[in-house]
Parts: structure tokens; sequence; C-alpha cells
């Protein structure tokens, strides 16, 4: 029976006959094929009696290709392994043309790999961060079953153009002789869904209503912005998870993000031992390149561990500002914003100080001023400030952003009006407050700056399969 590497390595079955599939790694001495199959991140050592087999074969063993290999588990000599295969036959299932293939066993920059995206997953890094995806991706199922919420599936293409969070990408099937208004605008009307449709930017205000019947829901879904910003922590398509409480308030909130992100981050030391052991190696290196004061005090484990044990920081907007604006790159004028009054919305630089300089610590922050926050977020009785929260993490800044929602339909009202939004565009939305109100909350956490934080890296186009930036659409 064929097993997987992963199989063998724990096998301590020796003598035993074994059969394995997967793709040369390294082959060296014309005796020590290195063999890897995705399943770990370590490689399984395969010798060849190299006098025993046609020249021709051994030929054909080179980076990258498939081969089948059958042969005897036994007790390895060598360093760096405990078990090795002795091959009694090699067959070449996929021959790769050592001229031609792009991934040769060297250090490879990140931009190069993204060049070739459909190709890094062979290389070690891709490997260990992807199944750390997959397992973070489990681990959010998991907490959010194991604790009373039902997965709920937010449409993609929505209606909806008053979620305000961000730049839309349009849904159309009219092409360039779209019908028209008499005022020359695109008559709607006659596209597929005869209105206005856009990717989602977020499954929040669906999910909302489902909370006003199931009490707890979340989405786990792709999301689209079409925001040009080019940084290391936006695409213009990522998955978000978004929970959504009914019965539960802001406090109530931020116990739930703070709880969540600590079960998923402690599942994946629990069962990423080994990928992250390669990627904590691969942090700390990376981090002796930098200039000194940019460089992370913290091992990428010791950064994880210190997430896991160590509450997270509740600070008020308001402080926040007070020690901002105190503070020394402001006062210095080192920050590309500075800050001065009260009412100013936080950059990332700011964002970065209080989590990295400051408090030392994840942060969330909370009660922000109204008019720098999405319409639907609960007014505090000062007027000024609502029920906002965003969690602030080192090397990342937002990770999460959540509020509780506003369930009060006059002053709900009030705030569209303000904001100029068409209320017809959201009768569904409103009737939530006019049927069985109640005091419900939510956030949403952008499931690749989880990845970014648990895996090191430093750009998010490394922590998704294929990334959608602009300019940049390929595969
Ligand atoms: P930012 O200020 O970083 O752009 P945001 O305020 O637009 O974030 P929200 O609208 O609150 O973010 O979205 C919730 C979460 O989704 C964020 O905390 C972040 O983790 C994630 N997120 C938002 N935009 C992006 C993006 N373009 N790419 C990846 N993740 C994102
Ligand atoms: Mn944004």
């Amino acid at each position: 029976m064929q097993q997987s590497v992963i199989e063998l390595l724990q096998s301590k079955q020796f003598t035993q006959q074994v059969a394995l599939k997967g793709w040369v790694r390294t082959f060296r001495a014309n005796r020590f094929i290195a063999i890897n199959d995705g399943s770990t991140i370590h490689n399984i050592q395969c010798v060849v009696d190299f006098e025993n087999t046609d020249e021709e074969i051994l030929k054909r063993i080179t980076t990258g290709a498939a081969v089948s290999i059958k042969g005897t588990l036994v007790e390895s000599l060598g360093k760096g392994q405990s078990v090795e295969v002795q091959v009694e036959s090699i067959e070449i299932l996929g021959d790769s043309n050592p001229e031609e293939y792009p991934i040769q066993p060297k250090k490879h920059s990140l931009e190069f790999l993204r060049e070739n995206a459909h190709l890094r997953i062979r290389t070690n890094t891709f490997s260990a961060v992807m199944r750390i995806r997959a397992i973070l991706s489990f681990a959010v199922h998991k907490y959010f079953t194991e604790n009373g919420f039902f997965n709920f599936h937010a449409p993609i293409i929505t209606g909806s153009d008053a979620e305000g969070a961000g730049e839309m990408f349009k849904v159309t099937t009219l092409g360039a002789n779209a019908p028209k208004n008499e005022d020359g605008s695109i008559d709607y009307k006659q596209d597929f869904f005869g209105k206005e449709t856009n990717l989602t930017v977020s499954g929040q205000l669906e999910a909302e209503t489902y909370a006003m019947g199931l009490s707890k829901v979340y989405t786990f879904g792709p999301t689209f912005r079409a925001e040009n910003s080019n940084t290391t922590r936006h695409l213009a398509e990522f998955w978000m998870i978004e929970p959504e409480m009914a019965f539960c308030d802001l406090d109530g909130n931020m116990d739930v993000a703070e709880d969540f992100i600590k079960y998923v981050i402690r599942y994946a030391l629990e069962h990423c031992k080994d990928d992250l052991a390669f990627l904590n190696d691969r942090f700390v290196k990376e981090e002796q390149n930098k200039p000194a004061q940019e460089r992370s005090d913290m091992s990428l484990l010791e950064k994880l561990n210190f997430v896991v044990d160590n509450n997270f920081k509740r600070v008020s907007y308001t402080e926040a500002i007070e020690i901002l604006r105190n503070c020394k790159p402001n006062q210095k004028k080192k920050f590309q914003y500075i800050i001065n009054e009260w009412g100013a919305d936080l950059q990332s630089e700011h964002e970065r100080f209080l989590v990295e300089k400051h408090f030392k610590c994840p942060v969330i922050l909370f009660d922000y001023p109204a008019n720098i926050k999405a319409f639907y977020m609960r007014l505090n009785e000062d007027k000024k400030t609502v029920r906002a929260m965003d969690v602030l993490f080192p090397g990342i800044g937002e990770i999460v952003g959540g509020s509780q929602r506003e369930e009060r339909l006059d002053v709900l009202k009030e705030k569209i009006k303000a904001l100029h939004i068409d209320e017809k565009e959201l009768w569904w939305y409103l009737d939530l407050r006019k049927f069985g109100t109640a005091v419900h909350s939510g956030f949403g956490l952008g499931f690749e700056r989880l990845v970014q934080f648990t895996t090191g890296m430093s750009n998010i186009r490394d922590v998704i399969p294929y990334p959608r930036t602009p300019q940049n659409a390929e595969f």
C-alpha cells in the first residue's frame, strides 16, 4: 500500500516493504534522493543503489520530477533523519527538465516566487504557510461550532450598496452597448439582476439578519474591495470571518474576539509544530537582515506564545489619543500624520506605535468618534462616540474591526439620513429594528492578516495562494 511521507517518517516498523510517490527535492552523489509529497515540511531520504540502476533512469531523477518508489524502510544512520528508504525500484512518473524548472534547490526571492505562484507551493516556505492556513481555517470552524455558532453563507453578489466598507467591484452582464437612461447613465433595470449589483465587501448586514433568528452565526467567505492601496496588508480579494451575536454587547464582543484569536493561534501552535519551527528559523534569519531599530525583539514562536498567554490591553480611543498626542514621535514630528486633536482617524503608524512601543501587547481600542466609523455602530450616551472596537496586533496593525450595532430604529434612521443614504435601500435592515430588535454585536477578522501574523510572513501576498491586487490577477 502506498504511504505518505509523514506516515513513513513517523513509522518505526523497519524492514517493511513500502511504496511512496512524491517529487524530487534534491538528488546528491547519484545516491541520495530527498522526496517530498507535501504531507510534511520534512523530506524522506531514499537511497538508490546506483551501480544496479539504469543510467538512463538516474539521469531523470532531477529536482521537481515526480517519482514512484518501492523499497524497504530502514533505520537511518545519517544525520538529520531517523528513517530512510532503501530503493528497490524507481519509476519516473513525470520528468522535470533542470534547464527549465524554475524552482531549483536554492533560496529564491519572494518576488520571484510570486511570479511563479503556480509552482511556489513546492517550496518549504509556501508549503509550511499553506498547511498552516488550512489548519487555521479548520480551527476557525471548530471554535465557532463548539461555541454554539452556526456557519452562515453570506451572498457574494450583493444588491446593497450601503455597506460603506470600501470601493466595490461591479457585477454586470452589460457590455459596451449597454442600454442607457435618458440622462446618459447606464440603465441597470435591463441588467441581469434588474438592478446594480456588486461583489460583497462584507457579509455583516446579512449576517445580522440571521443572528436575529439563530442568535449566534458566523460567515467565513471571500470578500472583495477595489481599494487601490498597494500595501503589505491589503488584497482586492480576501477571506473574512464575521461572527454576529444577538443579545451581546461590546464587552461581550471584545471577549469573544480575544478568546477566538487566542484559540486559533493556540490550535496552530499545537498542530503545526514542524511548520512553525521552520518558519521560526526563517523569521529569525529575516529579522537579522533588518536595521537594528526595526528588528523584532521576539522570535515568531515567542510572539505567538505571548499573544496566547497575555491579556489584550483594552483602551478607549480618547485615552489612546492622549497617549499619541504626547508621545515622542508625535512631538518630534516623526509620524507622517501628526495627531493634533480628538477626532483624528488613526493610521497604521499610530496603531503600531501603541501596540509595539507603548503597551507592548495586543490592544483593543474602543469607543471611537462617531464620524470616523460606519453608520450602523451604536451611539453612546455622549452622542459623540460609538461602540466600535478594533483589535490591533504587532507588525499588522488592525486585525479585527467590530462594533455593537445600533438597535434603536429612531437613532439608526437619524444616522442614515445624516449620511444621505437612501432609507429604501436598507428597508430589510431597518426591519430588524422594527420586529424584535435586541442588543447585538459582531466583528470582522481578515483571515489573511491572521495567517500573516501566525506565519510571520511580512507580505499578505505570500499567505494566499493567488493574490489579487491592483494590476495583478495572473493565474
Ligand atoms: P484597514 O483600515 O486596515 O483597511 P478596514 O478598517 O477597512 O481595515 P474593516 O472594514 O473593519 O477593515 O474589515 C474588517 C477586517 O478585514 C480588518 O480588520 C482586516 O483584518 C480585514 N481587511 C480589511 N480590508 C482588507 C483588505 N483589503 N485585505 C485584507 N484584509 C482586509
Ligand atoms: Mn480598508
